[in-house]
């Protein structure tokens, strides 16, 4: 019983820490878009969010599951925060957003070697598979 009770106070004072952490990021991101009179892209995770739960039954260690939430988290705050500055938000479609290369535009699931390593089977671009989805999420939201 101890020890459950002194997971549960680390975790509340990982919440809390992940917490400031958002909002010092969401805080810079908005900053940023204000100065730059320019537009935030987020990918609309509305539909998407409830299949994810579904498939991810499986108990993760508490460093992931407060991944997990304090990514939606970020969200929330950009999304308040930009709104608040007069900041416009962007939903793109998520779909591929991951598996797209951002250079030649093929789709490949294996265009995603790992969750960090992105290379196109078709053009070879090596890019950080983060970094080459917010590059397809900023081509849609100025597309869209
Ligand atoms: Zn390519």
């Amino acid at each position: 019983m101890k020890v459950k009770r002194k997971l549960k106070q680390r975790s509340k004072k990982e919440q809390r820490m992940a917490r400031d952490v958002n909002h010092c990021i969401s805080k810079k991101i908005v900053e940023k878009a204000q100065r730059h009179s320019s537009v935030i892209a987020l990918e609309n995770l509305n539909g998407l969010s409830k299949n994810k739960q579904k498939s991810k039954t499986v108990m993760k260690p508490q460093r992931q599951r407060l991944g997990r939430w304090s990514f939606f988290q970020l969200r929330q705050f950009i999304e308040y925060k930009a709104q608040m500055n007069g900041v416009p938000v962007v939903f793109v479609d998520p779909k591929y957003t991951s598996q797209e290369c951002s250079s030649c535009g093929h789709i490949a699931k294996e265009n995603r070697k790992t969750q960090d390593h992105f290379e196109c089977v078709s053009c070879g671009l090596v890019a950080n598979a983060d970094y080459n989805a917010s590059l397809n999420i900023r081509r849609r939201a100025i597309v869209s």
